[in-house]
């Protein structure tokens, strides 16, 4: 059985002390049409999104998803969202979720154009609906391929109009990359600066095991620092291990003693080949990483 949930947010101002934000919240028909056609976010990616994974209820890692929405907005010139009232949205659409897993989407587009009035917005809406089966991924693991992003590592720096640190609804070019690793015989992919460092996958941050140290790459670089690889460091520094930011060449993956893709919905998937080449696959550490991201966390 399939099930979907929706409701429109009506943005308040981010220092609306309010604590009560339900008549700002509308369930709607999740089937029906809901946008009108001058939005922004359709017609041309303006905005900027949050997927939150949840288990049995509970949204995990909220407050890091909102300040990473936060921090989106700012680098889009959006206004600041009211956390307050983002939580409660997030609440209401997790009340929805039945038991196993599911997935909340936060929307925040720049709004709708008008040719006489101008700008109107920004419109703002939530999803919850089932998450898709990753399993296979978790179990048995993922083939990648490392792509050229096209962008060098002073990229996000020098031209801060990119967006690249920023989640935006623009991620034509992120599932060209994906189609572009199945062509290639693999089902995800790694990206690479141009001059040949580590950068993110697609919709996944890269974690890399070199003995019993966890690195991924800077999030300064213009990639999104992951929750899901917040989260998982957090609990590798509880298990003994140490875990650091670095600026790795793309040598270092054929050398890894382990590689894992992580995020929100799919959680940790092992990598099996980077670009042909196979890696070690801890199946033991890999399920106790997944037990731990599946159990309740804030
Ligand atoms: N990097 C990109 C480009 C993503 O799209 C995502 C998630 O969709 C991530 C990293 C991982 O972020 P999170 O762990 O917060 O889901």
């Amino acid at each position: 059985m399939t099930w979907r949930f929706a409701l429109i947010v009506d943005p308040v101002a981010s220092d609306d002390a309010r604590s009560d934000f339900a008549d700002t919240l509308r369930v709607i028909d999740p089937d029906a049409p809901a946008l009108s056609v001058g939005e922004l976010s359709t017609q041309r990616g303006d905005g900027i999104f949050e997927t939150i994974g949840v288990v049995d209820g509970h949204p995990q890692e909220v407050q890091a998803h909102l300040e990473r929405l936060a921090h989106s907005a700012r680098l889009c010139d959006l206004p600041e969202p009211n956390l307050a009232q983002w939580r409660a949205a997030v609440a209401r659409a997790a009340a929805e979720c039945p038991p196993g897993e599911s997935a909340i989407k936060l929307i925040l587009s720049r709004g709708v154009e008008r040719v006489r009035t101008g700008l109107q917005g920004p419109t703002a809406w939530v999803t919850a609906s089932p998450a898709a089966d990753q399993t296979a991924a978790r179990t048995e693991g993922v083939r990648v391929v490392t792509l050229d992003r096209g962008i060098d590592g002073g990229a996000s720096a020098r031209a801060p109009w990119l967006l690249l640190g920023a989640k935006t609804l623009s991620y034509a070019v992120n599932m060209a990359a994906l189609r572009e690793a199945h062509r290639r015989g693999a089902s995800d992919a790694i990206f690479l600066t141009s001059d040949g460092y580590v950068l993110e996958a697609p919709t996944a941050s890269v974690i890399l095991r070199r003995g019993d140290t966890f690195v991924t790459p800077e999030p300064t670089g213009g990639i999104l620092h992951g929750t899901t690889q917040l989260s998982v460091f957090d609990w590798l520094e509880r298990e003994g291990h140490s875990t650091g930011y670095e600026h790795l060449p793309a040598a270092a993956l054929a050398d890894a003693d382990g590689l894992w893709l992580v995020s929100s919905v799919r959680l940790a998937a092992p990598v099996t080949h980077v670009d042909g080449a196979d890696l070690p696959v801890d199946r033991e550490l890999t399920a106790a990483m997944n037990r731990y991201l599946l159990s309740p966390r804030d």
